[in-house]
């Protein structure tokens, strides 16, 4: 069977490289030229774990290539995972859908399966299929599938090798007896369905894991308020196997390439079919005041930040990647700056991504001793192991002030009392190490 793969990009490249693992030769397009450059010397364009290795074990099965009609030509199967990113009202961005299709319309020689594994709005599977019909060149057979992908970034090989569902949205019996074929050796379990419940399962799977985040951190509010511990209640709520224990860490809110555009889409798409979808709306602004809850905890010490030297522990969404899409460092750093800080960041992988946004606008530091030298007050923005394990001492050491903002409950509060140190953190007490650390502040 002939496989190709539009786009290389989180999902397309890890897609691709665990079909070829599985025993399948695939054949991966993209218009990055740069992005085809580097896969071809067998470097990965993204930080992903397990992904190189994988990618250089199966290299025999798999190709990389900016020219999609040798690709798309004589495919079984074209499994689209190109991005479908938020417009402006929060709809999501389908030109580079319509484009493939196009290509795809425009290319094709035989009977194809049109798999579509991007996040679409429901319906955008029957108007790909009109858009490829419409233009298509030679007299050939088309079935769209809604494969959508449930994969994490920071664990995406692993994810995809061993996800707990395949869903398979399908209109014809063809079309998911190919489908099954793709993925006849991942022993995984099939959920098959129409196309559009394919395309609300992922909606509805994303935004209701995106409501759990939003959930806990307002319980996390109150907690603060009330003198409760987040920490403990998540535990305690965990252990029901009704709720579960994951997506329950409170903190400064979810980003990513997903959550935000995701919850933003079907709620726009509810309100086109006038329809409100409260729960997610709440989930949306719920998020949007967590973002920027570490400022406002820092202003109880600071005024302003004008002239402050400030040091930022991680920078991307989350720990495991290097994707700073809506990440809380893009949202908060900006209006650091803006104040007149002097920011120091350091994250293990996200930096050079950084650098293309921000250049030199922040000094950029090779470890987190350096960041935190000197520094007025340190944000944790990321939960990367490298913080969780850094020395809570050090922080009294080397800062100016030993004010530590903690936006990911890096640290327990009980290593921190006793400690020479100011430890905010969310859902929780601020500790106050020793009395003497008060008098920094005044
Ligand atoms: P991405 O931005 O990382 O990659 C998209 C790639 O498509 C880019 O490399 C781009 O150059 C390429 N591209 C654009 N137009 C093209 C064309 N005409 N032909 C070939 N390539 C083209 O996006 P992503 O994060 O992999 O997400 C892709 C889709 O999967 C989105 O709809 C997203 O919502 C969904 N999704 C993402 C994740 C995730 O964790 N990133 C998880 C599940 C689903």
């Amino acid at each position: 069977m002939k496989i190709s793969v539009a786009g290389t990009g989180y999902v397309g490249l890890v897609t691709a490289v665990c079909l070829a693992e599985n025993g399948n030769s695939v054949t991966c397009v993209d218009i990055n030229e740069e992005k085809v450059k580097l896969l071809n010397r067998g470097v990965s364009p993204i930080y992903e774990p397990n992904l190189e290795e994988l990618m250089k074990k199966n290299r025999d099965k798999l190709t990389f290539v900016t020219d999609y009609s040798e690709a798309y030509k004589d495919a079984d199967v074209v499994i689209i995972a190109v991005g479908t990113p938020e417009r402006k009202d929060g709809s999501a961005n389908l030109q580079y859908i319509n484009e493939v299709a196009k290509q795809i319309a425009n290319t094709v020689v035989k009977d194809c399966v049109v798999a579509i594994k991007s996040t679409v709005p429901i319906g955008t599977n029957d108007k790909i299929e009109k858009i490829i019909k419409e233009n298509l060149r030679y007299n050939v057979n088309i079935d769209l599938v809604s494969n959508p992908e449930f994969l994490s970034q920071g664990t995406a090989v692993k994810d995809t090798l061993e996800a707990t569902r395949i869903v398979l949205g399908v209109e014809s019996e063809n079309a998911g007896k190919i489908m099954r074929e793709v993925y006849q050796n991942f022993n995984i379990p099939f959920v098959v369905t129409n196309r559009n419940s394919a395309e609300m399962i992922k909606y509805a799977a994303n935004d209701f894991l995106a409501l759990k985040v939003s959930y806990i951190n307002e319980i996390a509010n109150l907690c603060e308020i009330v003198g409760a511990n987040i920490e403990d209640v998540s535990k305690g709520m965990g252990m029901d196997p009704r709720i579960g224990d994951k997506f329950l860490n409170a903190g400064i809110g979810y980003g990513g390439s997903c959550f935000p555009k995701d919850t933003k889409a079907l709620h726009w798409l509810a309100n086109y079919n006038d329809y409100e979808i409260k729960t997610i709306k709440a989930t949306i602004e719920v998020n949007e005041n967590q973002k920027i809850k570490l400022i406002k905890k820092a202003r109880k010490y600071f005024t302003s930040f004008n002239g402050l030297n400030v040091a930022v522990l991680g920078l991307t969404f989350k720990p495991g990647t290097d994707d700073l899409r809506e990440a809380p460092s893009v949202t908060n750093i900006p209006i650091l700056l803006e104040d007149g800080a002097k920011i120091n960041v350091w994250d293990p992988v996200g930096m050079d991504n950084f650098k293309r946004a921000f250049a030199d606008e922040v000094n950029y530091s090779s470890s987190i001793e350096e960041a935190i030298t000197n520094a007025d007050v340190c944000f944790i923005f990321t939960e990367w192991t490298e913080i969780k394990e850094f020395e809570i001492e050090k922080y009294a050491k080397l800062m100016k002030k030993p004010l530590v903002i903690d936006g990911r409950n890096c640290y327990n509060v009980e290593e921190v009392k006793g400690k020479e140190l100011i430890y905010e953190s969310i859902g929780r007490k601020a500790t106050i190490g020793i009395k003497e650390t008060e008098k920094v502040f005044v």
